[in-house]
């Protein structure tokens, strides 16, 4: 079934005005008196390659009366159905009682939402309450005129690219998690292998899903298979193929990042973050993988009290952008502190098929501008619209508005750290995309 979009607002705001416009027929009955659109409408709309159920809602209307309250009933049955709600208010008249309490609802309903101000082709009221919604900044439309329509169907199309998404990663976690052991040479990762899959190794491959070059182990964790990507048997292979161990520990190392989803980097405890193992670690980050700092020799190291500690910060310092990931300390040798290791992998795995709903991407989104607004660029405010989390594996993130090609890399970094210590991501690796509308008021393209 097409996914549905919902046009939400309280009586007389442009409801059907919109659907019509939107859907191109005269379909609703379109009327100046509050309330004359009373039952549910719906309109295939296909615009290039977006297509969605287009449903107009009666009017919301927090009094108390009977018909009123049938309406509201039906609007919250159609946000519940939506896969996106446009919330239409009066750029006129401003912002109403009304307008606040459908707000709260839809804020509560965690539906992504697209505030619209409508009859904004002449003198507009002050819309200053709407900004403190979390729903992100109204574009601005004439449903009447064909006004930003364009940027209307631009806001959409990325929210509805996220429903669909969402139902396909809730398919995802039930395949097997391909990891990989890496490292510069003598870390002890062949060591490390053979530890996990101790006597159960059972080389495997290839199989469906798996490279032709790829060899994969499979053991199980907590009853979810994982597939391991085994370099010894790659470097085998390889160095029968005449290259050199140069040459192999580097293209070893990128066919495993390129075949996992999460990453064990092996560390040699005593001799931690050296310029390899950061090479190592930016592939990895460049790759966005999720990732696991595995402490080898851990037996070796003379002074353990505070050593941990010291070598996150290390971590932190040297790999902000992985600031976080997971740390074990492990002895391949003896087995010690292997029960903590693909745990600490599952967790990486979860925070790297993070989906954040879109209002709460908002709220953050607002409460951060607020908090340090991006400098003006030649005079002009930079303006973030909103955000959307279009993809995961890794998390990425869509801001929409205009000028964003201005934001400075610090002001991204701050958002990236509020995202972080806001929604558990640990040192996932979080992508950023920018996208400026072209030009939203262009009244010929709608
Ligand atoms: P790889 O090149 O990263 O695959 O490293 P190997 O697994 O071949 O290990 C290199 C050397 O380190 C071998 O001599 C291992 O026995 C040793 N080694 C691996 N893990 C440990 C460990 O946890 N403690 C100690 N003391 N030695 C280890």
């Amino acid at each position: 079934m097409l996914p549905a979009v919902a046009i939400v607002g309280r009586p007389n705001v442009g409801k059907s005005t919109l659907f019509n416009r939107l859907a191109g027929r005269r379909a609703a009955i379109v009327h100046d008196t509050p309330g004359v659109t009373r039952d549910r409408n719906e309109a295939e709309v296909q615009r290039g390659e977006l297509a969605f159920r287009l449903i107009d809602t009666a009017g919301f209307d927090d009094t108390k009366d009977g018909l009123a309250q049938r309406m509201t009933e039906q609007t919250r049955a159609a946000i519940a159905d939506a896969d996106v709600c446009l919330f239409l208010i009066d750029a006129r008249a401003g912002v109403t009682a009304t307008d606040q309490a459908l707000a709260d609802t839809l804020r509560r309903s965690g539906k992504p939402v697209i505030l619209l101000a409508n009859k904004s082709e002449g003198r507009t009221a002050d819309l200053h309450d709407a900004y403190r919604w979390g729903l992100g900044e109204p574009i601005a439309i004439s449903a009447e005129h064909g006004m930003g329509t364009v940027e209307l169907f631009e806001a959409v199309a990325p929210l509805l690219l996220d429903a669909r998404t969402h139902e396909a990663n809730e398919n995802e976690a039930v395949k097997p998690l391909k990891l990989a052991i890496i490292g510069r040479p003598n870390v002890g990762k062949s060591t490390l292998f053979n530890r996990l899959l101790g006597s159960e190794r059972s080389l495997t491959g290839p199989e469906s899903g798996i490279t032709r070059d790829a060899i994969a182990a499979t053991l199980d964790c907590d009853g979810r298979t994982i597939l391991l990507h085994d370099t010894a048997g790659l470097r085998k292979r390889a160095r029968a193929a005449g290259h050199t161990l140069e040459e192999l520990s580097v293209a070893s190392a990128l066919n495993a990042i390129r075949f996992a989803e999460c990453v064990i980097i092996v560390i040699d405890a005593t001799q931690a973050f050296e310029k390899q193992d950061l090479a190592i670690a930016d592939l990895v980050i460049r790759e966005g993988r999720a990732v696991v700092f595995a402490m080898n020799k851990w037996d070796m190291v003379a002074a353990k009290a505070g050593a941990i500690g010291a070598l996150r910060e290390e971590r932190d310092r040297l790999l902000p952008q992985i600031a976080g990931a997971p740390l074990v300390a492990i002895s391949a040798l003896s087995g010690e502190g292997l029960t903590r290791l693909l745990p600490a992998v599952a967790a990486a795995d979860t925070a790297w098929n993070r989906r954040i709903p879109t209002a709460d991407l908002n709220r953050l989104l607002s409460r951060a501008v607020e908090r340090h607004p991006p400098p003006a660029v030649r005079g002009r405010r930079i303006r973030i619209r909103y955000m959307t989390e279009p993809k995961a594996r890794p998390p990425t993130f869509a801001l929409f508005g205009n000028q964003l090609k201005a934001l400075p890399e610090a002001w991204l970094r701050y958002l990236q750290n509020e995202l972080r210590a806001n929604f558990d991501f640990g040192g996932t690796p979080l992508r950023l995309l920018l996208r400026t509308a072209k030009n939203p008021y262009d009244p010929r393209k709608s």
